[in-house]
């Protein structure tokens, strides 16, 4: 490779750091979701699978969850996703991208419940995150990154669906005999998945921007103390990207540290001419300054810093052939800026251990949003999540995502 088209192409790859700032008016800001819809399609979604105790058992692969998994890709459809089920099961819906190459935003929960379960563990997720689609189809919005609405495959007995999704469901899990006997392979064909391509649902690291499940709390925390929404924001990870991958800048997650490393080549300084050198330094100067300009650019808290900078070989007579630096972006949280703008009381939580957002975290930034559940309980009939909280949660769903599709 030539010297300009080493640069060029490290050019590109800088230019994929960028932070672009939201063009046009920002009237996204008040765009709100419909709170009756959201709660009448939850009370609608409570039909299938209707429990004698007024909850729903709608254990994943039964004709309940079959029907009720049928009535949310009908809602999806209305709500202008085109939608299809992958090979582990998992109900996906795609609002297409305005621009090229950008990753995708998720977004969902799961309907199926456990045995004698309630009609909100899951369901506010899934039904909230329709009803965002629902409110960017009415708003003729354009969005940047492909939206994808997921409903989880089998959350309750194993996180089956988002398993699949990153990779991490051994076969043999598909072809051994379940406690009931039945294979998972023959209940997944059941629900109009393809258990012989599950290598084909599988999603690699770096593969997602974000994925943002609204989800009840499963503890009386907010409900006790009075609060509105709980915050979960991911789990800030190391990650080692080489230059052509460090496109992801802002996640939900509010610190991100990459180790960056680029190769040249090196020459020996006094007979190489200048038009046959790939000087790494060059690469790491531009790249240090877009990352000072990039985060300039963009009205907000966040601060970028290259802080570290290792050159190799290091020597006064060797073109630099290899430089590692460091990328260190704080930008504020997402979530957290959702729930501001809506001026709704909110406390960070721990982690939302045992729900799918947990696999999804190994392929890209994650966020959950609780809101309260009465006196925490879950997993009952007695679950109960107001109209008010479900409307709340939902309009913090929107928000996020509409910031997480500005960048
Ligand atoms: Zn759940």
């Amino acid at each position: 490779m030539r010297r300009r088209d080493f640069l060029r192409t490290t050019a590109a790859a800088v230019s994929a750091v960028a932070l672009r700032p939201g063009t046009g008016p920002v009237d996204w800001k008040d765009w709100r979701v419909t709170g009756d819809r959201v709660n009448q399609h939850l009370t609608d979604l409570s039909r299938f699978g209707a429990n004698p105790q007024g909850g729903v058992s709608r254990v994943a692969f039964t004709d309940a969850d079959i029907a009720g998994r049928r009535f949310a890709m009908d809602l999806m459809r209305q709500a202008g996703l085109a939608v299809h089920i992958d090979p582990v099961g998992n109900i996906i819906g795609e609002r297409a991208s305005s621009a090229r190459n950008a990753l995708p935003i998720l977004f969902g929960s799961h309907i199926d419940s456990v045995p004698e379960g309630g009609n909100y563990d899951g369901d506010v997720g899934s039904m909230s995150a329709i009803e965002v689609a629902q409110t960017l189809a009415e708003r003729a919005y354009r969005n940047r990154h492909p939206l994808t609405v997921v409903i989880w495959c089998d959350e309750e007995s194993g996180l089956t669906g988002s398993r699949g999704f990153i990779g991490d469901l051994p076969p043999a899990e598909l072809t051994s005999p379940g406690r009931d006997g039945v294979p998972l392979a023959d209940k997944i064909r059941r629900i109009g998945g393809d258990p012989d391509r599950l290598a084909d649902a599988r999603h690699a690291p770096g593969s997602i921007a974000a994925y943002v499940e609204l989800h009840i709390e499963q503890g009386a925390i907010l409900d006790e103390r009075g609060l509105e929404i709980g915050i979960v924001e991911g789990i800030v990870g190391i990650h080692h990207y080489d230059v052509t991958k460090i496109g992801i800048v802002e996640g939900i997650v509010g610190i991100h540290h990459y180790d960056v490393t680029i190769h040249g080549f090196a020459n020996h300084a006094g007979t190489t001419p200048m038009d046959r050198r790939r000087n790494a330094l060059l690469a790491a100067a531009e790249l240090t300054l877009a990352v000072d300009r990039i985060v300039r650019s963009v009205p907000g808290r966040q601060v970028g810093t290259v802080g570290r900078l290792l050159v190799h070989p290091g020597a006064p007579n060797v073109i630099p052939g290899q430089v590692d630096l460091t990328v260190e972006l704080r930008i504020r949280a997402v979530i957290a800026d959702a729930v501001a703008g809506l001026n709704l009381t909110n406390q960070l939580m721990p982690s939302g251990a045992g729900h799918d957002a947990q696999d999804l975290a190994r392929i890209g930034p994650m966020g959950m949003i609780f809101v309260p559940s009465v006196k925490g309980i879950s997993h009952s009939p007695l679950e109960l999540t107001r109209p008010q909280d479900v409307t709340n949660g939902a309009n913090v769903l929107l928000q996020t995502v509409l910031r997480l599709d500005q960048t």
